[in-house]
Formats: structure tokens, sequence, C-alpha cells
């Protein structure tokens, strides 16, 4: 039997074999087949990657190079993506799943988070203090903090890195990411473009490998001095513990449980396509999936008809088909727990409109047709815990402030829909709505510059926009007696 191609941590610049000699099989979701292995990176690993990130900070190569200098490096990395745009994207697709043709839109896009940042690079600055008297000159510096932990999850991982690399290396920080165990690849071919585009060796460095095994020692490693995390609250959770122990500062982008909320005025064929793209893009694996669709009485059965309607008709299949509309689930164990909460909504007494089975589609992959529920409450686990698959519950309800009070009534709080055609209706939602985005008629839009932020258990800190740099830099006060 072949062997399938191996995978080292990059380390300095150089692909570097796992401490302990192990690798681990990394699986097409489409297949089922494994079809490449990845180191197994362990706390020696970690060790290596944060002192080789430590050792660039302090390199006048990177610690001396002026703002506008760091702001060209990004602007460079963002040209190698565009230009490995379509390896990028197959890799990624073969990796999670992912529709290739979506991810091709996605990294058409991902070179702007880059160059966003590249044009904030040499605009992060601190500010001259008015002084309490003549004699005192007080002024601020604002830092890079040091050495930061990035740690992402497996259904975005190039986007996901994006959003957490491109600040962090603008404010002049250095990083070890290591991404989800399932999905290495995108992030590996990703890699050898940071050296290419004149990154000092040990700026950027990745760890491959598990939770417990190489994030949990990131997270407590001695000399990282922040960590960014995307994934879920309860691993989220267990991040900000071991930040709080060590009094280190942690950005958390965690899960949701979306509500889509639509009233009689609405364009309903927009809003019932809305409400498809919003819950089954990417098989529903999007944290910002609108998994509560909430419509009012008066236009329930016309949308929940041609939801399910059109849900019925999606096309399931081989991710790097142009003509396929829903691929896999990116891991084994998310199609079990699709289909454990599709059986508890059963139970729990919910009525299956559509989908709640595995399709045949003859691949052998991890695929589930798109579910939508009725006859469920809010109050119910299908509609108050996480799926993360393509599973819709449908509510109804009578008035703006009931819409409002189911929304709201969540632990969760990362993104709302709102479809009307009264703008008054949408200020008046947008304000009460508890949750970091608000989209009217509109769904799952994004940009480098609109901030993204989790409410409630959905996160901690923000990123996107120019806010995030302070979450990668540090304010020193200098008082000089003049
Ligand atoms: P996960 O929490 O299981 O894993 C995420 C990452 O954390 C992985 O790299 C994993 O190896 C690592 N990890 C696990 N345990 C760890 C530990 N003890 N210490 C350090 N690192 C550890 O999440 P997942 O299943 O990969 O991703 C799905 C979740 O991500 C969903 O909840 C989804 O909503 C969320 N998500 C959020 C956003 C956002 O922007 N808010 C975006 C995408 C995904």
């Amino acid at each position: 039997m072949n062997r399938l191609p191996r995978h080292d941590h990059y380390i300095a610049g150089e692909w570097t074999a796992p401490a302990e000699g192990e690798w681990f099989a990394s699986v097409n979701p489409a297949t089922a087949e494994p079809w490449y292995e990845a180191a197994n990176g362990t706390a020696a690993d970690v060790e290596r990657a944060v002192g080789a990130a430590r050792a660039a900070f302090e390199d006048p190569r990177w610690r001396d190079l002026s703002q506008t200098r760091r702001g060209r490096l990004l602007r460079t990395l963002g040209d190698l993506i565009g230009e490995h745009a379509e390896e990028l994207a197959r890799t990624e697709s073969l990796d999670n799943g992912k529709l290739l043709r979506e991810m091709r839109a996605q990294l058409a896009g991902l070179p702007e988070y880059f160059y966003y940042y590249a044009g904030l690079a040499d605009k992060i600055q601190g500010e001259v203090i008015p002084g309490a008297s003549r004699e005192l000159l007080n002024y601020t510096l604002r830092e890079p903090v040091g050495v930061v932990g990035a740690i992402t999850p497996w259904n975005s991982p190039l986007l996901l890195t994006a959003t957490k690399l491109a600040p962090a290396l603008a404010a002049g920080n250095t990083m070890v990411i290591k991404p989800s165990e399932h999905t290495s690849a995108s992030l590996l071919a990703l890699a050898p473009l940071f050296e290419r585009a004149g990154f000092p060796p040990g700026v950027v460095n990745v760890v491959t490998g598990f939770g417990a095994t190489a994030g949990g020692p990131l997270t407590e490693h001695r000399d990282v001095a922040k960590v960014s995390f995307t994934g879920s609250t309860g691993t989220g959770r267990r991040i900000a513990r071991t930040c709080a122990d060590r009094l280190i500062r942690c950005t958390l982008e965690l899960g949701g449980k979306s509500p889509n909320i639509i009233f009689p005025d609405a364009d309903l064929g927009s809003a019932a396509m809305g409400v498809i793209a919003g819950v089954f893009a990417a098989a529903g694996q999007t944290c910002v999936a609108g998994s509560r669709v909430l419509v009012h009485r008066e236009v329930y059965d016309e949308i929940l008809e041609r939801v399910s309607a059109r849900a019925a008709t999606i096309a399931i299949g081989d991710p790097l088909d142009d003509a396929t509309e829903l691929g896999p689930l990116a891991i084994a164990e998310q199609l079990e727990k699709v289909e454990s909460y599709v059986d508890l909504g059963r139970s729990e007494g919910g009525k299956v409109v559509c989908g709640g089975a595995r399709p045949d589609t003859g691949l052998g992959g991890y695929f589930y047709s798109p579910t939508v529920f009725t006859g469920v409450d809010n109050t119910l686990r299908i509609c108050q815990e996480e799926i993360f698959g393509p599973v819709a519950t449908v509510m109804p309800f009578d008035s703006e402030e009931e819409a409002l009070s189911i929304a709201n009534n969540s632990a969760y709080g990362l993104a709302a829909g709102v479809w009307t055609r009264d703008v008054n209706r949408v200020h008046r939602m947008a304000a009460r709505l508890e949750a970091g985005t608000v989209w009217a008629n509109t769904y799952r839009s994004m940009s480098p510059m609109s901030p993204r932020a989790g409410f409630k258990n959905s996160g901690m800190g923000t990123e996107h926009g120019t806010e995030v740099v302070r979450e990668y830099t540090r304010l020193k006060s200098v008082w000089i007696n003049t």
C-alpha cells in the first residue's frame, strides 16, 4: 500500500519532524478515506515553536522593521495568497468538504484581509497626553504583546486563521498557530508563503496536532502572551480559565444558535432563500448558521413551504463538482452528532418536514440531508444547543415583541437576521437583539473592515475592523521630566 503524504510542523521557516516521531491520518470527508498524515504535536514541539516565535520577536529584522514595511509584507502575502488561490481552495475543500466553488469565492476575498491590515500597520500609534504641568511630558506607546498563540476550528481554517494572522502581524507580534486536528492541510499549504512574502523565519509557525496534547501546551506556555481562539464554547471556556490563571489576554470566537426572523412585509422569496443559505451553507457548519427560523404566523405556511420545497431539492454530492450545492459534514463525529440531535428533536415532539436522514450519494462520506423541523418550542434542546449541521427549526410568532423574546432567549448571541421592508422595524430590532452581528434582508455578509464579536456564550473580544488592533497591542505610558 502506498504511504500517505506526510507533513511536518512548520517552525522557524523549516519543516520540522515531530519530537515524538508520530503522525496521524487526516480524512477526506467526502470519501471517508485518509489522504495525508500530519505531525502529532506535543509540548516539546510547542516549546520549539514558541521558542522560534520568541526569538523572532526579538530579531531586529522583525522588531526594528518599520511599520510601513510590515504592512508591505502583509500586502505581499495577500498577493501570494491570490496567486495560490486555486491550490489553497482545493486543498481546503478536500480537507473539510466545503464546496470548491464556495472556497474559490472565499479565496477571492481572502487577500483583502491582508491588504486591509497592511493599510493599518503604520497607523498603530500612541498619543501625547495633555500634561498636568509644563515640566512633564507624558505619551503612550502602543506595543505588540509578543508571541500570540492562535487556535482554530475545522470549519473554515484559512479564513479564521487570516482574521487572527493579519492584525496580529500588523501590530508587530509573532505567532504559533495550531489548526484543528481534522484540517491541517490548507494552513500547511499556506505556510511556505510566509517566508516567500519576506517575513523573517519564526515570525509565523505552525504546529499541528490535537487539542489536549498540542493546543493545551500552547495556551499554557509561559512565553505565550495572548491566545486567540475560534471554536466551541466548551473549549473556549477551558482556554479562558487557563488564560485567567496566567493573567494573559484571550480573544474567543465561539458557537452560536442564531435566529433568522421573517416578518409578513418581507420579500418572501428573498427571505426563504436567506433562510436556506443562512442555515444550509457549508452543510450548516458555520458559527453564524441561522438555525432558529422565526416566522410571523401570517406567512408561516408560505415560508415553510418555500424553505422545505427548496431544501428537498438541494443537490448533495462531491464538493469538487460545480453542480453540488451541499457537501459532507467535515468529520465523522459531526455526522453522529447531527443524527443524535435529529433523534432528540423527534423524541422531543418535533416533526421532520424534510431531510432527517443520510442521503445515498454513493461516495461513502459524511453526508446528511438538509433537515427542517416544525412543531418545536424554543425551550427544547434542539432549539437551544448548537448542532453545527444542516438542521433548521422553524417556529411561529405573533408580534415583534414575541419575536424578540424568542430570539433573545438563548445562551448564545453571535448573529441574527431580520427580514422586513419596514426600516423603522429594522432599527428597533437591531437595537434590541442580543447579537454581535445583525443582518437585515441579507445573511452572512462579512468584511475585514466590519467588527465581529460574539455576545453572551458566543465569545469575548472582537475580530475584524480597526478595534482588533487593541487586542494585539499593549499600552505603555511614558513620563519625562522636561
Ligand atoms: P473545538 O472547540 O472542538 O476545537 C477548536 C480548536 O481547539 C481545535 O484546534 C482543537 O484542537 C482545539 N482544542 C480543543 N481542546 C483544546 C484544549 N483543551 N486546549 C487548547 N486547544 C484545544 O471546535 P470545533 O469543533 O473544531 O469547531 C466548531 C466550533 O467552532 C463551533 O462551536 C462553531 O460555532 C465554532 N466557530 C465559531 C466561529 C466564530 O467566529 N464565532 C467561527 C467558526 C467556528
